[in-house]
């Protein structure tokens, strides 16, 4: 159909891959309009004890043609447009809404369970973020502390002192403020000290070499090294892509803090959340 001379290989993702993205972003707004996005949630385990510390928001789009489509097809576009903002404060609600379920219903024990949402630069660089935030928070009736905002550290080094001031506001309310995918954005370390975040969370790439047998030594001596200069920031580590058990032992041995990963649990609806961990 596309003219000689040329062939195509099949794969079964193939008609997923093929919806443009002119398409996607064409249909982007109807779709928050229609209630086709939808959040699961993947637990973050504590390394000590294994028990249930909270979970990120992962959200989705559950496209009537396509199927359910991974926010890797869709947020850059709707970063591209402006979208993200209106997506990104409607994850926000429902997460902090389903955070305040959990609480109620006493999940995860004693403690208060927490729940992580992703930031956009974007909404990073929206005026309303603090006072939507505190508002979603009051009106829900949840604990600031119980709320972790992700932001990246590519992200957050690019932002200046302005645009870092409202996550140090929401950061003095008690609102965790965590460094996502770190380790991919080249920080100046020293960097570090200067940003409001309370948590650190390490880019899947470098738990990948705690998975062979045996351990990447490199490997090993980086996240050691990185667990021990977060520590003495005061901030705590949470790794992500925990995919087996040896890793799991590793990174607690190495003093990682928190953990996030398919060994513990892949993202799912809220309501496996009880039974994940
Ligand atoms: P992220 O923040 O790094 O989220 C973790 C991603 O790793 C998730 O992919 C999760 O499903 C995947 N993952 C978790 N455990 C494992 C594991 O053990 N092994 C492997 N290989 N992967 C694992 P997902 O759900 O496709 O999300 C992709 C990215 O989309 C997220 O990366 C995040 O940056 C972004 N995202 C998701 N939801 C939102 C949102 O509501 N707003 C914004 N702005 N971004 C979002
Ligand atoms: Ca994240
Ligand atoms: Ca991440
Ligand atoms: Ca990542």
């Amino acid at each position: 159909a596309a003219g000689g001379n040329r062939f195509a290989l099949a794969d079964p993702d193939s008609d997923a891959r093929a919806i443009s993205r002119h398409h996607l972003t064409h249909h982007l707004p109807a779709a928050l309009r229609g209630a086709e996005f939808f959040i699961e949630y993947q637990p973050l385990v504590a390394m000590r004890d294994g028990s249930l510390e909270g979970a990120e928001a992962l959200v989705r789009w559950s496209h009537p043609r396509h199927g359910v489509l991974g926010p890797d097809r869709f947020i850059p576009l709707a970063e591209h447009t402006g979208l993200i903002v209106p997506l990104g404060r409607w994850v926000l609600r429902e997460a902090v809404r389903q955070a305040c379920q959990w609480q109620v219903r006493g999940i995860g024990g004693p403690r208060p369970l927490k729940v992580n949402v992703n930031l956009s630069p974007r909404q990073l660089h929206h005026p309303e973020l603090v006072e939507e935030t505190v508002t979603v928070l009051e009106e829900a009736g949840l604990p600031p502390s119980s709320l972790c905002l992700e932001v990246t550290e590519t992200a957050m080094i690019r932002a200046d002192e302005n645009e870092l001031r409202p996550l140090r506001e929401l950061a003095d309310l008690g609102v965790g403020i965590a460094l996502d995918d770190f380790g991919t954005g080249y920080s100046n370390l020293a960097n570090l000290r200067r940003l409001p975040a309370s948590t650190l969370k390490l880019d899947r790439s470098f738990t990948l070499g705690l998975q062979r047998a045996p351990a990447d030594p490199v490997d090993l001596k980086i996240v050691e090294g990185i667990v021990s200069l977060a520590h003495t920031l005061e901030l705590s580590v949470t790794v992500e892509g925990v995919e087996t058990s040896i890793q799991a032992e590793r990174l607690r041995d190495l003093g990682c803090d928190s953990a996030q990963g398919w060994y513990y649990a892949r993202p799912g609806p809220p309501e496996q959340l009880p039974e994940a961990v």
